[in-house]
């Protein structure tokens, strides 16, 4: 498998074009070239999708639990044997390195092996009111989900919301971002002799026109979405019109915050990957960086010189640690938040420019960007509030406990953060009072399967990864028996 010249919108268990024949192209972030043409889904495509999902739905549900097991273990059985072009379909499509996009697709493969153990050890209920009056508590499944995702981990943001949905007995309706739909195609190629069709509906190329049919079509049982903050209130005002329950995975500006005692080496060199990483275009990032103020100066001057060493350049290239931004677009946006930054008054500790030249003038072929330190930063300066999705980090000093706490509470957000220290009491101290989805304590970015992953605030709501998102893709019945064989007692 490699990724194919053109594809089709995937309804019903093949490829077929858009009912309008329009197609858009995708394109490599690094060095521009055109990847593939794709079908461009518009509603009366939604439309179809949704119709072979309501028709496959109730016979999937049907099956017994450790078949449709077998299945999920089926997928990521194949995911594993399609690793490597996996990954590179992955990075050629973001522009994010190779290790990570590796590492996308193997979280991935395990999570469909972690669901299929999931349903297999679900249990339902049976709540014993007295000897003659029972409940029954049975899981089942809205129907058709519907599924909107975004461009910066298109592969691993789809897997975390398809195997729960599966699981649980759904059908699906999924858009890939514009940018980047290849992997999710390629996805649906690969288990396209595996999973029934009419189970899996990816609908890429147009964006809004097809996700605005997703959220008001009315076979559409429950919505999921990741993405920005602004359309996802769209998508819960939308689900709010048709009463459906909407997962939100959303924004976030997540502190990283620093004590004195941390293993000074591997928090630097974690602070640089929590926001380096994928070049900043990650949710969770540790966007804003809290340092003592025993370390801080010490610690910004050293962050500054290992960031001027990170390896930028192509992504496919084994060493590389950056890639370029997903878009030109994407870098324009950021690189005004680094100017605004200046205007309101943080002084640049490097970087807040694109590198140009380098190997082979890679550099002026893509939308690369250097890492970027924004120190002076204060609580009210739109680039400490605002998530600036690019490899830009603003850093704060604190001077304890509570102050770190206080400064990392000062966002409306609430994705995620770390803690470094070797004092227990403390981790525990913030981990605890800091109002984010996640902590991670000495250490960053971890999302195995089996942990809870969503927001606080306006990072949405809704947690995924982790058995209890079962729970946001079905609906408890309750089946009461009364086996009582007297009068009803209630007029005679
Ligand atoms: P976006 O909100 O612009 O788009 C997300 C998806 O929604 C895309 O598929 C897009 O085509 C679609 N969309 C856009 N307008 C729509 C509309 N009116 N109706 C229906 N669908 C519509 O986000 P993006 O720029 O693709 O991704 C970046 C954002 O995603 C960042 O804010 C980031 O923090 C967030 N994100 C969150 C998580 C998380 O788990 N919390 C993970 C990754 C990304």
């Amino acid at each position: 498998m490699d990724i194919q010249s053109h594809y089709g919108l995937f309804i019903d268990g093949s490829f077929r074009s858009a009912r309008s024949g329009d197609t858009v192209s995708v394109h490599a972030p690094a060095g521009g070239r055109e990847l593939s043409r794709v079908a461009a889904a518009a509603e009366e495509d939604v439309e179809d999708a949704v119709a072979a999902a309501a028709q496959e739905w109730p016979a999937w549900w049907a099956r017994p639990a450790v078949e449709r097991a077998q299945v999920l273990a089926a997928v990521g059985d194949r995911i594993v044997a399609n690793r490597e072009t996996l990954a590179r379909i992955e990075t050629l499509d973001t522009g994010r390195v190779i290790a990570e996009t590796r590492f996308d697709i193997d979280a991935i493969a395990d999570l469909f092996h972690y669901f299929a153990g999931v349903i297999r050890s679900d249990e339902e209920t049976l709540k014993r009111h007295d000897p003659q009056q029972m409940s029954m508590v049975l899981r089942e499944p809205f129907g058709v989900v519907g599924a909107i995702v975004p461009w910066n981990f298109p592969f691993l943001i789809s897997g975390w919301k398809l195997a729960p949905a599966l699981a649980a007995g759904n059908a699906v309706v999924i858009k890939p971002a514009t940018l980047t739909p290849l992997s999710l195609l390629a996805l649906a190629e690969i288990t396209a002799d595996i999973l029934p069709p009419g189970l899996l509906n990816v609908l890429p190329g147009s964006g809004r026109v097809c996700g605005e049919a997703i959220l008001a079509h009315s076979g559409i049982a429950k919505l999921s979405f990741t993405g920005s903050t602004e359309v996802g209130r769209h998508v819960a005002a939308k689900a709010a019109e048709r009463v459906i329950p909407v997962t939100l995975e959303l924004g976030g500006k997540s502190a990283n915050i620093v004590f004195p005692d941390a293993d000074y080496d591997r928090a630097l060199e974690a602070a640089a990957m929590a926001i380096m990483m994928s070049q900043g275009q990650v949710c969770s990032a540790g966007s804003r960086l809290l340092v003592h103020e025993e370390i801080h100066d010490r610690f910004v001057a050293d962050l500054a010189e290992l960031c001027r060493t990170i390896s930028i350049g192509d992504p496919l290239d084994e060493a590389t640690r950056m890639g370029p931004m997903v878009s030109q677009d994407q870098r324009d946006s950021v690189l005004e938040y680094v100017k605004l930054g200046t205007t309101e008054g943080a002084t640049i500790a490097t970087g807040g420019d694109a590198p140009t030249g380098g190997p082979d003038g890679i550099y002026d072929t893509g939308p690369y960007l250097n890492p970027t330190i924004l120190t002076g930063v204060t609580p009210e300066m739109r680039v400490c509030r605002e998530e600036i999705f690019g490899p830009v980090l603003v850093v704060q000093r604190f001077t304890d406990a509570a102050d770190g706490i206080a400064l990392a509470n000062n966002s409306a957000y609430g994705l995620a953060g770390a803690v470094w220290t070797r004092d227990i009491s403390v981790a525990l101290e913030v981990a605890q009072a800091v109002r984010t989805g996640t902590v991670w304590v000495n250490d960053y970015h971890p999302v195995p399967s089996g942990s809870p992953f969503g927001g606080f605030g306006q990072s949405g709501y809704g947690r995924e990864v982790h058995k209890a998102s079962l729970d946001g893709y079905s609906q408890l019945k309750t089946i009461y028996i009364n086996t009582d064989r007297g009068g009803y007692g209630w007029y005679r």
